[in-house]
């Protein structure tokens, strides 16, 4: 039994492919994690990196509380059961289990109550004496499931193992592996390119593509709340339907108009969440909606379309279909012009024939058109306000308030400007109150929906608040971008400092002993790092990593300013900000301009800065990755 963390990790092979980028998830005890993507998105390097098989480029890998990175496969107590199912042929079922065991020299009365105890879960009892060639594929790898169970081990690592199954017994198999899990008590990672396996084993399923990591989620959560186009699409089939579309907010509706004039509405409580600037009847965005989620009508409202193919079920009806009255040259994938949906209890519907298809409102959901990202996030990212200024004060959200200078000197003269504010930046205050028109958990969160209008200002509040409440709050002003016509004037401040610099290394002895000391050095200022990351980035990037740049980015929190007696880094204030709630100075030091925190009556004209290395992430400035 154990729990696993994978924090950061990357793999990079020597031909310079990046095959797994900056992949972190901690895994429970007892999960059954599924990692599931197409042919090459990086699941069998990662699941070859936590069994010890593949070395890991950069990040840490915690199996329990032991980091485990440079740990022999051997030594991970974890067992792995391969597609190809790797069974000695000249070596009975019996001893083919106990192979591993005997290496490890157990003594054979122990070594035959395993094999025993696995083969009994396993129904392979009266096949021990048989050699691999004279079983089936399902009865094989169930022996190579059984050579990992009697290692009771604390991870199983399973990586495509059903694939070389024919698909009714995969269907069995599948079964029997997640009973195994429950019995077994034990963490389970699998890998498959196979949604529906994913789906039906795991508790929660890692959706990767191109070596990221799209989502984690519970199968559920993916399919009712997929993050992106592609999980959306990846998850269930038949697959979603896509659809140009644009949205236009009338009233209590949002009107969705598709390329061929066809519109259908929902309304607009299902869709609040969506920006409103995508409701503008003009912004394309990608509208995808399930086949099962989509009834047929016979009358005139919906999206019209002209029956290609019926596949009657039994239990269901699949309808494939054409938009618009024409049907263009057939091709195999023709997203936006064709359309699927899954129907239960209708025979009515023959080829030829117009229908139209009526989405449930309920079920909707949409994309951005370029980044493919869902515009329904459980907590929407930002809000966008307008604000005009008069008199020094700038009005927004029913109130007034003194306008920050530094949101003064970035609008200029314009008397009008969009302030675009994530949840994050609203906090308990006495500058604004909005009632709170309804309040929804979020995982550990507290999304308040505050009636702003006939719309909805998000933000995330603490238990005391109630709906109906008049919420008090304020805004963190250096949280929030400000655009002038829709151009970006002022952008929100990060919460990290990111500052290039070289390594390096010094040698010293201590009561005789050679002990290597490393450094990060940022123009004239050196942060001895800990000596763990120091041997951290050599071993990344071997001796050129005292030649590489690094870009070290600090918590701007952590930034701290020293005496001029104190080692640290000499900075030339180049300009005073002044956020209201909070001041910072625009600075020059080693050749870069950053932004540090100073006390709002702040006036020199030089600062000396310092950190400590605990405060310091360091990134590959080569190639985008995180080293430590
Ligand atoms: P998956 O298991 O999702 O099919 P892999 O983890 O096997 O994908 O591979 C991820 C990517 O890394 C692929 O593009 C693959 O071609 C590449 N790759 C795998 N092994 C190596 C290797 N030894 N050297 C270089 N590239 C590799």
């Amino acid at each position: 039994m154990a729990n696993l963390k994978l924090s950061h990790i990357y793999k990079v092979y020597d031909n310079g492919h990046k095959a797994v980028n900056d992949f972190s998830i901690d895994i429970a005890d007892r999960e059954f994690i599924v990692f599931v993507g197409p042919s090459g998105c990086g699941k069998s390097t990662t699941l070859r990196m936590i069994a010890g098989l593949e070395t890991i480029t950069a990040g840490d890998l915690f199996i329990g509380d032991t980091l485990v990175n440079d740990m022999e496969p051997k030594d991970r107590d974890i067992a792995m059961v391969f597609q190809s199912y790797a069974l000695y042929p000249h070596m009975t079922v019996y001893e083919n289990m106990a192979f591993g065991l005997r290496n490890r020299k157990m003594p054979e009365n122990e070594i035959k109550e395993r094999v025993l105890k696995a083969a009994k879960m396993l129904d392979i009892e009266d096949y021990l004496e048989r050699k691999p060639k004279e079983m089936s594929g399902g009865q094989r790898q169930r022996v190579a499931l059984g050579r990992a169970l009697v290692r009771d081990p604390k991870v199983f690592l399973l990586d495509e193992p059903l694939s070389n199954l024919d698909a009714k017994l995969r269907a069995a198999m599948r079964t029997e592996i997640t009973s195994l899990h429950k019995s077994l008590q034990t963490t389970f990672i699998y890998v498959t390119h196979d949604q529906v396996e994913a789906m039906t084993m795991g508790t929660r399923i890692v959706v990767m593509k191109l070596g990221y990591v799209q989502q984690i989620d519970t199968p559920m959560n993916l399919y009712n709340e997929p993050y992106n186009k592609f999980v959306a699409g990846f998850i269930g089939t038949p697959q979603m339907n896509f659809f140009d579309v644009t949205l236009k907010r009338e009233g209590e509706n949002v009107t969705v108009t598709f390329v061929n004039g066809d519109r259908v509405t929902v309304p607009y409580e299902k869709v609040c969440k969506i920006h409103p600037r995508y409701l503008d009847g003009r912004t394309t965005v990608t509208f995808g909606i399930r086949p099962e989620h989509i009834s047929l009508a016979r009358d005139g409202s919906g999206l019209k379309f002209v029956v290609t193919n019926v596949e009657r079920l039994g239990n269901e009806t699949i309808v494939y279909g054409k938009l618009g009255d024409q049907l263009g040259e057939f091709t195999m994938k023709d997203e936006g012009n064709s359309i699927i949906v899954k129907v239960v209890d209708r025979d009515d519907i023959e080829v030829d024939d117009v229908v139209y298809a009526v989405p449930n409102p309920n079920k909707v959901h949409f994309f951005d058109a370029e980044t493919e990202v869902t515009l329904m996030s459980k907590i929407p990212p930002y809000n966008t306000v307008e604000a005009t200024v008069s008199g020094g004060e700038m009005h927004l959200l029913n109130s007034r308030v003194a306008i920050p200078p530094v949101i003064q000197a970035a609008v200029k003269d314009a008397g009008r400007f969009e302030l675009i504010i994530p949840p994050q930046a609203i906090v308990p205050g006495n500058d604004f109150r909005l009632k709170v028109a309804r309040i929804e958990a979020v995982d550990d969160k507290r999304l308040a929906y505050l009636a702003n209008g006939d719309s909805y200002l998000f933000a995330l509040v603490g238990e005391n608040v109630r709906e109906g409440d008049e919420y008090a709050f304020s805004l963190l002003n250096e949280k929030i971008n400000v655009s002038v016509d829709g151009a970006e004037v002022l952008a929100a401040v990060d919460d990290d400092v990111s500052i290039t610099g070289s390594f390096s290394k010094k040698e010293t002895r201590e009561n005789g002993a050679r002990v290597l000391h490393f450094f990060y050095n940022i123009g004239g200022y050196t942060v001895e790092a800990a000596p763990e990351q120091g041997y951290k980035i050599n071993s990344i990037d071997g001796d050129a990593c005292y030649k590489n740049t690094y870009r070290y980015a600090v918590n701007r929190q952590c930034i701290r300013q020293v005496r001029d007696d104190e080692p640290g880094l000499d900075c030339t204030v180049l300009e005073l900000l002044d956020y209201g709630n909070v001041a910072f100075a625009r600075v020059e030091a080693a050749g870069q301009e950053f932004l540090i925190h100073v006390a709002p009556d702040f006036r020199a004209d030089q600062a000396r800065i310092a950190f400590n290395s605990e405060d310091i992430s360091v990134y590959s400035t080569a190639i985008d990755m995180k080293i430590c």
